[in-house]
């Protein structure tokens, strides 16, 4: 695999050659963190950040879409008929893009891109879009991507993977996609023998300043049953101080779930997608005024089965957690995905017992 060299003044002068054809989102600083944002002329990604706040899955799956339209002028043809909108799907570059966050895609497809059903929106949106990830040399004491399925140089769903090396970049160029972006940069230099061993280094430092992790290794034998009725030993306990706020299902960059609503302005009707959160009281609420998760040990049960028995079961492909540990470091009231995951993987219902860790 070819591995190139940047310099970083020439990775500057590379974005700017790639702004006519490319859409760029970064980095950026906001007031206290950083942000993934659309970069203006003369904006430079902030490549120095540990990780941002919300995750980048906003680029191909908005927290609001409008899917549909229609006329509501009752003397047009297409009177009350809805119809895709024209939609421009430029060719954008995620810049700096984790791997953690990166990796999400291709557990969030699994849902998008069916068998029985492609998502139009979610899968144009992705083919549009090139990825280009920034190893991560500094992990969070909350990431746990390395028992998750990723890793702080996993190159999943990657096009190219950048390794800070001091003034360069050792990038990895892995598609065919991120030959077209490099080429289009004018970043060519080859990196010499020693790159892919410097690359291998690093990742191995990475790797070991990782400091916490889950285990998954029984989660597909445990009975769904068993787990699901662990009320006094796990659900009553830890969703006693949750508040329902969405926070950890927001910033996740996993969490797939959406409201469709219908609008009207004017003579115009619109079918719009919002991202909606399982934690919310209102999400599985019927016409009928029945909520089959009427209380949040409903709700709580619910994220933590989907993410760690019903997708393992149904994919058989690890967990749906990449490990980024924005929700452990964001929930107000510390309810930790990584000590859950423990107790679900350890869960004996003999006794009811099962290790309370998130180490
Ligand atoms: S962030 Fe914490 S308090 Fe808020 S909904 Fe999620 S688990 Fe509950
Ligand atoms: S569940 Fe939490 S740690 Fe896992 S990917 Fe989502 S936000 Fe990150």
């Amino acid at each position: 695999m070819k591995v190139i060299k940047i310099d970083k003044n020439e990775w500057a002068s590379g974005l700017e050659k790639l702004r006519s054809a490319y859409e760029l989102i970064g980095p950026v600083k906001e007031k206290f963190y950083h942000a993934f944002q659309s970069l203006e002329s003369g904006q430079q990604p902030d490549m120095d950040y540990i990780n941002t706040r919300v995750s980048p899955k906003y680029v191909i799956y908005p927290q609001s879409e409008l899917i549909l339209e229609c006329s509501l002028n009752e003397n047009d043809e297409d009177y009350k008929i809805y119809k895709e909108p024209e939609k421009e799907y430029t060719p954008k570059a995620i810049l700096g893009i984790r791997p953690c966050d990166a990796d999400s895609f291709s557990l969030v497809r699994r849902n998008f891109d069916t068998e029985e059903y492609k998502d139009p929106y979610w899968l144009r949106a992705y083919a549009s879009t090139t990825f280009v990830g920034l190893a991560c040399d500094q992990p969070c004491p909350t990431c746990f991507c390395s028992s998750a399925g990723s890793g702080p140089y996993s190159d999943n769903n990657l096009d190219i993977l950048l390794a800070d090396n001091g003034d360069h970049y050792l990038a990895r160029v892995l598609t065919e996609k991120g030959k077209k972006l490099a080429s289009a940069a004018g970043w060519s230099q080859e990196a010499g023998d020693e790159a892919d061993q410097q690359i291998e280094q690093k990742k191995q430092e990475a790797e070991s300043a990782i400091q916490s992790s889950v285990k998954t290794d029984k989660l597909a034998s445990q009975s769904l049953l068993d787990l699901y009725d662990a009320t006094n030993a796990i659900w009553e306990k830890e969703a006693f101080s949750c508040i329902n706020c969405g926070t950890c299902t927001f910033v996740c960059p996993t969490c797939w779930c959406f409201d469709v609503q219908d609008e009207v302005a004017g003579k115009k009707g619109y079918r719009i997608r919002n991202w909606d959160s399982c934690m919310y009281p209102l999400f599985t609420m019927h016409a009928s005024g029945h909520n089959p998760r009427g209380t949040k040990v409903d709700r709580l049960r619910q994220r933590f089965m989907h993410k760690l028995k019903y997708y393992v079961d149904k994919y058989e492909n690890g967990i749906q957690c990449t490990g980024c540990g924005r929700c452990v470091q964001l929930c107000p009231v510390n309810i930790d995905i990584r000590r859950i995951c423990n107790m679900l993987n350890s869960y004996d219902p003999e006794s009811c017992t099962c290790e309370v860790t998130a180490s």
